[in-house]
């Protein structure tokens, strides 16, 4: 037995007239000449019209918008004939108020056996709601358009080089500017990227800050030489920033390109002045050394003798300062040389207390050592020059107190020996704190007595010395109760 067909079973229940009545979309069917033959409620009541008032009384250009005839003779029909539906036409039908109703037509012929055209069915969509958002993108896309006019306006205002970027980095804007910096066409750069502009010593380094910012969406902030116009390289400072989206992911980059070429050099001119100078100061501080050294030996009288150990002790601050100069000169170009080996941290203590004992007689310096791992593997002279920074800073920056602590203390279950230098003196304000390692800074609070003079080295050449030995320093600090400067090495 064959399994009962359902649609013939349910074609009875469904009225195709009511189907046809009240669809979603409006039918129309129409004469080759235009006259409405077939008309359904929905359209009607979309016309606000009734169907006797349709329906062989009314023409399909009736219901079409001015220059509807012209259409329908021109276009609608022959294009009809030819190819039996139009799909798709965007008209406006009016309604009986006048007003329009944007409709989308669909329209199909009705051809008898000669392929002669008997009538039309149309299917009409009411698209005011589509109209009304495609008015609304359109808005939007101009606003967007102006506002990308206007951002371009200002980027070409700017005298700075203004570039944006994709997500991944990629290029897609450049100012007027940096095509005229950089002789490069905005075409090229887009499709390229700044990488083409890098001096090739600096690519690596951008590289690696660029990708790390892309996968981070940090802020980048970097120093590089790009080519100019004229095929030399200047020194730039790149900044970019991530605009991001509601969901925090980075919808572009904008940044720029700042010329700090002259800065750059004059500060490398600056160095090398020092660096000459503070040779230069050297050879006479080693004669002054030794003229100072055979008076000793002399038969100075007892008065003498104190005169000359206080002009020994300050021949030994200039040629500490002098030192610090010139390595900070040479860190400029290249890291300090450090030869490691093994050392004792107590003899190298010791060393740096005499060394600075020499120099300020003023303070006790204690030290407290309380570790039984002191050898290390380390730059002797190097680590001596950290200490004798620490306790000379320890010393000049608590003037009026009487101690100075140096703890050594092994911690345990660990292979490191720690080293804590603490004054009792002024401190360090917190927030300067983080600002005592930079080059040439100096702490500058009114509320803190710094008469000490210095150059705002000692710190700087300390963290860079350590740095080589994979070694951090600490510093905790409270105004006027004094400071603790510490760093711990790996024993062996
Ligand atoms: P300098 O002592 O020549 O100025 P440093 O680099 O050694 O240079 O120190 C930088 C700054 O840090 C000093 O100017 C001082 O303000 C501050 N500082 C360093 N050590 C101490 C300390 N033990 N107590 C208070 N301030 C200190």
């Amino acid at each position: 037995m064959n399994a009962p067909n359902n649609n013939n079973l349910l074609a009875p229940l469904i009225d195709a007239e009511e189907l046809y009545q009240n669809a979603p979309c409006g039918y129309l069917s129409f004469l080759p000449n235009g006259t409405i033959i077939k008309v359904n409620k929905t359209l009607l009541s979309w016309l606000s019209l009734t169907n006797e008032e349709v329906v062989s009384r009314m023409k399909f250009i009736d219901l079409i918008a001015k220059g509807g005839a012209i259409y329908y003779e021109m276009i609608f029909i022959p294009s009809i004939k030819m190819h039996g539906r139009l799909n798709e036409i965007n008209l406006d039908i009016i309604k009986k108020d006048g007003s329009a109703l944007p409709a989308l037509v669909n329209s199909v012929a009705i051809i008898d056996k000669t392929q002669g055209l008997l009538a039309i069915n149309a299917t009409i969509f009411d698209i005011t709601e589509r109209k009304k958002y495609e008015r609304e993108l359109l808005r939007a896309k101009r606003a967007a358009e102006n506002e990308r006019k206007q951002f371009e306006y200002l980027a070409n205002l700017i005298p700075d080089t203004i570039w944006t970027a994709l997500p991944n980095g990629e290029l897609d804007f450049v100012n007027d500017r940096f095509e005229s910096h950089f002789d490069i066409g905005k075409n090229q750069v887009v499709s390229k990227s700044i990488l083409t502009l890098l001096y090739p010593k600096d690519r690596k380094k951008f590289l690696k800050a660029w990708i790390s910012a892309v996968r981070s969406g940090n802020d980048l902030v970097i120093e590089v030489r790009l080519r100019n116009q004229l095929n030399t390289y200047d020194w730039h400072l790149i900044r970019s920033i991530a605009h991001r989206g509601e969901n925090g992911d980075v919808i572009k980059w904008f940044g720029s390109c700042t010329n700090i070429n002259d800065q750059v050099l004059a500060l490398e001119r600056k160095d090398e002045f020092i660096q000459i100078a503070s040779h230069e100061l050297k050879t006479p501080i080693t004669s002054l050394k030794a003229y100072n050294q055979l008076l000793l030996r002399s038969e100075a009288s007892e008065k003498s003798r104190i005169f000359l150990k206080k002009s020994a002790s300050t021949i030994a601050n200039m040629e500490f300062l002098i030192s610090s100069l010139l390595d900070v000169t040479r860190m400029y170009s290249s890291p300090l040389t450090i030869h490691f080996a093994p050392a004792s941290l107590k003899d190298i203590i010791e060393q740096s207390v005499d060394l600075v004992s020499s120099n300020y007689t003023s303070h006790k310096i204690v030290t407290e050592l309380r570790a039984d791992k002191l050898i290390v593997n380390a730059d002797k002279q190097r680590l001596t020059q950290v200490m004798v920074n620490l306790i000379s800073n320890a010393i000049k920056y608590s003037p009026g107190k009487d101690s100075v602590v140096i703890k050594v203390s092994n911690n345990e279950g660990q292979n490191r020996v720690h080293v804590d230098v603490t004054d009792f003196g002024m401190g360090i304000p917190e927030k300067e704190i983080d600002q005592i390692f930079s080059k040439f800074y100096r702490v500058s609070d009114p509320k803190i007595d710094t008469k000490v003079s210095g150059l705002g080295l000692g710190l700087y050449i300390t963290q860079n010395i350590l740095k080589l030995h994979d070694s951090q320093i600490m510093v905790s600090s409270k105004i006027n109760q004094g400071t603790t400067f510490s760093f711990s090495l790996p024993t062996i």
